[in-house]
């Protein structure tokens, strides 16, 4: 949503209640002229500006857990801009309709806010150290996540800053103020206790004064009777501009002594960070499925302690860790099958195992061949998957762990135990439009893994996307891939087989050639799947029909509720020649800015 709302001509970023107020005088103090400008106190919130009568009106626009916006206690919408225009239609407890907008002068841009800056470098500092990620799989954990990294370090960011000084005592924090330069306003924040409980310290006419800061039931932070705050650091912002009921504004932060807080954030990362619950909009905790609160690690549910791809154990190859030995074999001896089979196919079983590594143990799925003399073209078909799979490392593809020669032919792949995402949204449909946008974008980042190393799955669809949590998804089934020469990128079968037909694109029927763009063809069959719950792609059709029917021109119609900015990028999957249709280098950043635009 931010990223959109940057763009609207009345909207101002971060600036203060005083600025807005300038502004609307400048343009005329009109009955019902209005701005939108950033909430300085509550996480991608809102506040509106209008005049009426020669004063100036403000109001927040929350953004609520549900994702939805309204000015507190009245209608909810889907965005802000639709908070306006019903109020330009309805009163609805403004003091006038919203009549006019009152636009930024020319060449001015929405004001960033301090954060912004930091925000950047803070975010990969955090994955770093949190995940001990680096080169590409950071980078991938950044993208996928931004919008989830975003909120978390919004909460953790006042950690990083020098006039947070951490659990000292009162005394201590008296003697830092009144040690060095005794400046009025010099100020420091020290925390309390372990539940979310502060102080504001602050020096005055050479005395310190201490101010409480507790939190809410809903999260919020405030000075008694005071404003209330998502984060520390809006808190400070605040102050620092006006006294707001302190003695004076906050001037100079005290400094902390060096490397006193990165020491103590070191050590909790290190033993484990505890990632803090993060509470949104009016801050009632995410509960419902499609709804889980990505940073919640203190409900027993297993689900919300992982909903991070990088907190799985399969984020990483098992073999990033050097002291692991790559291998492409697997010892018979090291691998225990267990009970309950996860899938079939017509190669055999897929069960669950447990595979003991040199350091660790990790949950396994295998594919185990059936013993079937009469078709030896079965273990060949399963033996070029597996060398494919080999060449893969990516976060967003089943990874191969090593082949095991035993009783049967056995393909030991990582685990993702929540099964192919078509049935899984067929179970689920209550899942939120924001959790498959995130799934369908981690698909394109695997996918557009694939186009760059020259790979062509050619049997894209929601059945071969399995889950590892209701928010990681891999790419698997990797029986039809081929790899494709770098100048002559697609893949010509020598001639008809058992073919998905249905996901695929004209010039695989009609010629036989498979190309990455083919792939994105079956990418939008992919999504219209994934946004109809897991429905059949072109329901009752034969083969035949259906190609009939694309040579037609027509497509299929979007599943009911669909964003139309995902139904136009499934037709620009659907693209008849290979040519004009995008590559998984344009399909990826496109579902990215639109999946960061809902849920930030
Ligand atoms: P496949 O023939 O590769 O599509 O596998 C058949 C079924 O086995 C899939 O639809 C899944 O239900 C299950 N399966 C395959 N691979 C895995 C895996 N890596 N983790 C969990 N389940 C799997």
């Amino acid at each position: 949503m931010a990223d959109s709302v940057n763009t609207l001509p009345f909207f101002y970023g971060n600036i203060t209640r005083e600025d807005a107020e300038d502004y609307l005088r400048q343009a005329g103090m009109g009955n019902g002229l209005y701005l939108l400008r950033q909430s300085r106190n509550y996480l991608g919130g809102f506040a509106l500006s209008v005049s009426y009568s020669g004063r100036c009106y403000h109001y927040t626009i929350e953004r609520e857990p549900s994702e939805m916006y309204a000015i507190a206690g009245g209608k909810s919408h889907r965005n802000p801009v639709d908070v306006i225009d019903y109020h330009s239609q309805e009163m609805d407890g403004l003091v006038c309709l919203l009549k006019k907008p009152c636009n930024r002068p020319r060449n001015m841009q929405p004001k960033v806010g301090p954060f912004e800056d930091l925000k950047e470098k803070l975010i990969r500092e955090y994955v770093k150290q949190t995940w001990n990620l680096q080169g590409a799989a950071l980078e991938q954990a950044i993208i996928s996540q931004r919008p989830q990294l975003e909120k978390l370090i919004a909460t953790t960011a006042h950690e990083k800053m020098p006039w947070f000084h951490g659990i000292i005592t009162r005394e201590d924090s008296e003697s830092r103020l009144q040690n060095g330069s005794r400046t009025n306003g010099k100020f420091l924040i020290r925390q309390r206790d372990t539940n979310g409980s502060y102080a504001l310290c602050l020096l005055h006419e050479g005395q310190v004064m201490h101010y409480r800061i507790d939190r809410d039931r809903t999260g919020k932070l405030s000075i008694p009777d005071g404003k209330k705050f998502d984060t520390l650091w809006q808190l400070v912002e605040h102050y620092s501009y006006k006294p707001d009921g302190l003695l004076r504004v906050l001037t100079h932060p005290c400094q902390r002594p060096d490397g006193e807080i990165s020491k103590n954030a070191h050590n909790k990362l290190m033993h484990g960070y505890r990632k803090p619950v993060i509470y949104i909009g009016r801050g009632s905790r995410h509960n419902t499925t499609d709804n889980l609160n990505p940073y919640e690690t203190r409900l027993p549910n297993n689900q919300a302690a992982k909903a991070m791809p990088m907190d799985t154990e399969v984020y990483e190859s098992p073999y990033a860790d050097p002291d692991e030995l790559r291998s492409s074999t697997v010892d018979r001896s090291h691998l225990f099958l267990e009970d309950g089979e996860l899938g079939s196919g017509n190669f055999g079983t897929v069960m669950k195992g447990i595979y003991k590594m040199r350091k660790t143990e990790k949950s396994v799925a295998v594919k185990i061949l059936k013993n079937d003399d009469n078709n030896p073209s079965v273990r060949e078909e399963m033996l070029r998957e597996a060398n494919v799979m080999q060449q893969l490392d990516n976060p967003y593809i089943v990874r191969m762990i090593g082949i095991c020669e035993a009783e049967n032919l056995m393909l030991v792949m990582e685990l993702a135990e929540l099964g192919p995402l078509n049935k899984f949204l067929q179970k689920n449909k209550q899942t939120s439009i924001k959790n498959l946008t995130e799934l369908v974008h981690q698909v394109s980042m695997g996918m557009k893994y694939l186009e760059e190393h020259n790979f062509v799955h050619r049997d894209l669809a929601a059945r071969n996307v399995l889950l590892v949590t209701q928010h990681y998804a891999k790419i698997s089934d990797f029986g039809l891939s081929k790899a494709v020469g770098e100048d002559q990128n697609y893949y010509k079968a020598k001639g008809h087989g058992k073919w998905p037909v249905k996901w695929y694109a004209p010039e695989c029927i009609n010629y036989f050639k498979f190309s990455s763009k083919s792939d994105v063809w079956s990418f939008g069959v992919l999504m219209w799947e994934a946004y109809s719950y897991g429905q059949k792609p072109y329901k009752g059709m034969k083969g035949n029909d259906v190609l009939q029917m694309i040579e037609s021109g027509k497509r299929m119609d979007a599943p009911l509720n669909c964003p139309p900015e995902m139904y136009d990028l499934m037709r620009t999957c659907w693209e008849y020649k290979a040519d004009i249709r995008p590559g998984f280098a344009v399909v990826e950043p496109r579902l990215r800015e639109y999946y960061y635009d809902i849920a930030q």
